[in-house]
């Protein structure tokens, strides 16, 4: 889709888009809890959430030789190491559930990498209501389990759906302050009623993040063929081939580790929003995302 319509939280349009009309009863729903997502999250430090798992642990071979002549083996361990043993991997759910409750905060200036722009947005959100917010929150803790089981250190920018913030530089400084070995910005699109599909936004040089162009593509290609697994469809409206480079996006442009932005569908789109909303397809989501971040992280291995 061009520049203009619709609720594309992500492109910077030209203003106008980023009003998000809301049922009341989400509002109020929020505002009961964004007070204490506020006092959580603001008041001048933002906290990332770290989560470990201790690395399997494979006791070295003991048995005694009954003679010197014998030469010494290694026999190797019964059990392959976890996929992502000693690895450490960002998830930056986008926007905040209390983000609805504070436009001041939202409005704030921030610098991207290129330009000044504010502090985040909404979101989008189905017909129905469902905000993207709580469907970006919602993937990401099923991918941090999956990373976790896998052996991974998970680095996150927000640890509930409650609060406000933070804002998308913070959010790329929290993950490079962990130096992970790829991250992933989870999102959905705000686009035509029409269109379906998703697509994987990608850096381009601004010299931030010059050091992981390439490696940003690669990762960017295992996920578009790891996530048509979940039976969403490549974008129809955005992008080409499921890519989008996206000079205007804090967290690709701030980034020194390899990362790419997934709008993983359409919440305006009828077809997509009952997949998103969907646990089953959430869950297949995450999955598709592990898949990809196995993958992309052996490669660089080898
Ligand atoms: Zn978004």
């Amino acid at each position: 889709m061009g520049s203009g319509g619709g609720h594309r939280h992500a492109r910077r349009s030209g203003g106008g888009s980023r009003t998000v009309l809301i049922v009341g009863a989400v509002v109020v729903g929020i505002a009961g809890v964004a007070v204490v997502g506020m006092l959580l999250t603001r008041g001048g430090s933002v906290h990332a959430d770290v989560s470990t798992k201790p690395t399997a642990h494979y006791p070295g071979t003991t048995a005694a030789h009954p003679s010197s002549t014998v030469p010494t083996t290694t026999t190797p361990p019964t059990t392959a190491p976890l996929p992502l043993a000693g690895k450490v991997v960002g998830i930056d759910p986008g926007h905040n559930g209390g983000n609805f409750s504070d436009p001041t905060f939202l409005n704030q200036t921030i610098w991207n990498g290129r330009e000044s722009e504010s502090c985040d947005t909404t979101g989008t959100e189905t017909d129905g209501g469902y905000t993207e917010a709580t469907y970006n929150f919602s993937v990401a803790e099923l991918l941090r389990a999956d990373l976790t089981a896998d052996g991974a250190t998970v680095v996150m920018t927000r640890n509930s759906n409650t609060g406000v913030g933070p804002c998308i530089d913070q959010r790329a400084k929290i993950l490079n302050a962990a130096n992970p070995a790829v991250s992933i910005d989870i999102h959905a699109d705000g686009g035509p009623a029409s269109g379906r599909g998703f697509t994987v936004l990608e850096p381009v040089d601004d010299g931030i993040n010059s050091a992981v162009i390439t490696s940003s593509e690669q990762f960017g290609a295992d996920l578009i063929n790891a996530f048509q697994q979940t039976g969403m469809p490549i974008s129809t409206y955005d992008g080409t081939s499921g890519v989008a480079y996206r000079p205007d996006l804090a967290g690709l442009n701030l980034t020194t580790e390899p990362k790419v932005l997934i709008e993983c569908g359409n919440m305006r789109n009828v077809t997509d929003a009952a997949m998103l909303v969907s646990p089953s397809f959430q869950q297949a989501a995450a999955s598709a995302m592990a898949s990809a971040i196995v993958r992309f992280v052996h490669s660089e291995q080898s």
